[in-house]
């Protein structure tokens, strides 16, 4: 059986106890940077692989940084006090990990960061498909990513996600299963929890980081997955909107996601509309690293044994 805990003001409590006051500045203005861990159940050896679990914690450090906010803990730190939630918890499933550096102080009516004092805490839950589906139906939304000049996309900062949660929900309102989102020069940007490759003349196309997209871990693994194991180019550059129209294969990446094909856009169909050979060999790759099931990136899959 497991009992989730969550690491909140220091310590390691139930998860049911881990509350904060209406007056916290977080909860007002969404000044907070968040992370999306995925943990997997590696059944044969017993023990949850946490993937890439450095690498989350050096993009949350950079956000913290962004919105100056100072927590006592550095990435080595970090990721010690996460197998060890996710080893209390006693999980033997896949799950999602979630760790939030906020600011905490119960003030309203201050919007000054340097004044406001910092808090950090950590959980975890059982998690599944999170699109609920292997294949996608997309539309491109109507909503525009964020821009750098206004709000920096390449931070989880908090507050930025209801410029995802907009595009999400007109998305699945309208029947789709995602959103895609330009950035405000009309590029291809990303999914509302996705970076975007294309397939197209046998290369992987990607927009740039300073396109305004998330720099995803899972985008990194495709690209160097990609490279290494397929020999496949990766070119980062900008992409036009009807090049989605007219590619060989479509592919949205991130932790919850995993790597997903998208068989649709805006209702035309993705070449013969089903999963493309790359998307899929990618694909099979990918879950065996994440399950820790290929000795050569087990160096990306810290291990958590569960404690009953
Ligand atoms: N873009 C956005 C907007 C996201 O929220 C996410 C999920 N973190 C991603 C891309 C994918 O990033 P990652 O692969 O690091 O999960």
């Amino acid at each position: 059986m497991s009992t989730p805990y969550a690491f909140f003001q220091g310590q390691f409590v139930p998860l049911e106890e881990a509350k904060v006051g209406i007056m916290t500045h977080a909860l007002h203005y969404g000044t907070g940077i968040f992370e999306g861990i995925r943990g997997n159940w590696n059944e044969e050896k017993g023990v949850v692989y946490i993937f890439r679990l450095r690498e989350h914690y050096e993009r949350l450090l950079r956000g913290c940084r962004m919105l100056m906010m100072d927590i006592p803990y550095d990435a080595d730190e970090l990721c010690r006090l996460t197998i060890e939630m996710v080893e209390r918890s006693g999980f033997s499933e896949d799950i999602y990990i979630r760790p939030l550096a906020y600011k905490s102080e119960e003030k309203v009516a201050n919007l000054k960061l340097q004044e406001l004092a910092d808090d950090f805490c950590l959980m975890s839950v059982p998690f599944g498909n999170y699109l609920g589906t292997d294949t996608l139906r997309c539309c491109i939304s109507s909503w525009r990513r964020v821009d750098d000049t206004s709000i920096p996309a390449r931070f989880k900062i908090s507050g930025i996600y209801v410029n995802s949660i907009l595009a999400k929900t007109e998305a699945t309102l309208a029947g789709y299963d995602e959103a895609i989102m330009l950035n405000q020069d009309g590029h291809v940007c990303e999914g509302t929890g996705e970076n975007i490759f294309l397939v197209s003349g046998g290369k992987l196309h990607t927009p740039p980081l300073e396109e305004n997209v998330l720099p995803g871990v899972t985008r990194d693994t495709v690209m160097q997955l990609a490279q290494a194991e397929m020999g496949l180019e990766v070119v980062e550059r900008s992409i036009d909107r009807s090049e989605l129209y007219i590619a060989d294969e479509i592919l949205l990446t991130g932790t919850a996601a995993h790597l997903t094909p998208v068989i649709e856009v805006d209702n035309r169909k993705v070449a013969d509309g089903k999963t493309g050979p790359i998307s899929k060999q990618l694909q099979e790759m990918y879950f065996e690293i994440v399950k820790g099931r290929n000795p050569k990136y087990l160096h990306w899959c810290s291990p958590a044994t569960p404690v009953n």
